[in-house]
């Protein structure tokens, strides 16, 4: 073979590849509803809807005291397909101590459930939830928002408000884009495998792909919009005229 059919030869093959490769890598998310656009964080902030509805301090999943800084954001889909098992459902389970974990806590704990009317927040975004990997760092160091599934809700929407709460939340704690991950991210080394394919419908083959770049542009489009303009201080607008924190409990301290 000369030098120039070899050369051809391994043109052929690369561009077989890069084929082959956008063949395999398509995005999913072709049922989004069209993004929409915000002037200030305070608008961004209003659209998710926040209901704070957090496990009673000293309870269920909240019996032991876990400071958290958050660095990360971890995102996961709840694959809890009962009927009625929407936000405020989650909420309800989680304050009665009903999701039990094999874990150090001895319960399953997160920050936010999001679904297709609103945003629920259980844990203050200061303290540690168990949603991902036991006691590393997906535990650690990341708010967790679950995304429901429920039958008849309408899970293009769902995913948009997860993507803008994922924005709110970059924005509130100088989070990267970088470090808004799939549940699949952390492994989980107790199990044989140990990556999770979740968010289900987010990943390719069970793992990221073009459907999770995909959303993350989603969420880099809404976080882009708001990135240079500032809040004063950790109090969050849930709506016109009211504030919240998210990083407390919003309740007077205890004794
Ligand atoms: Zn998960």
């Amino acid at each position: 073979m000369t030098r120039q059919s070899r050369s051809l030869v391994l043109l052929a093959i690369i561009a077989a590849a890069l084929g082959s490769s956008c063949q395999t890598s398509k995005s999913k998310l072709t049922y989004l509803p069209p993004a929409k656009t915000f002037e200030t964080p305070e608008q961004l902030f209003y659209s998710v809807g926040l209901n704070q509805d957090f496990i009673p301090r000293g309870t269920a999943g909240r019996w032991k005291f876990r400071p958290m800084k958050p660095r990360y954001i971890t995102i996961h889909s709840t694959q809890n397909y009962s009927h009625g098992a929407d936000a405020m459902r989650h909420s309800l389970a989680l304050k009665r101590g009903a999701l039990k974990g094999n874990n150090s806590l001895g319960y399953l704990t997160w920050h936010f459930t999001v679904d297709d009317h609103r945003t629920v927040q259980h844990l203050p975004t200061s303290e540690r939830g168990e949603h991902a990997d036991f006691d590393g760092p997906g535990n650690l160091y990341s708010i967790g928002i679950e995304m429901c599934e429920h039958e008849g809700h309408n899970r293009g929407v769902t995913i948009d408000r997860s993507a803008r709460l994922a924005a709110t939340l970059m924005h509130a704690y100088d989070i990267p884009l970088a470090n808004v991950v799939p549940h699949y991210h952390w492994p989980r080394y107790q199990y044989s495998t140990p990556h999770k394919n979740c968010p289900h419908y987010l990943m390719d083959d069970g793992k990221p792909g073009a459907t999770w770049k995909d959303y993350l542009k989603r969420v880099d489009f809404y976080y882009d919009q708001v990135k240079h303009q500032r809040l004063a201080g950790p109090v969050f607008p849930t709506r016109p005229g009211n504030v919240a924190r998210l990083d407390r409990d919003n309740l007077p301290p205890q004794g």
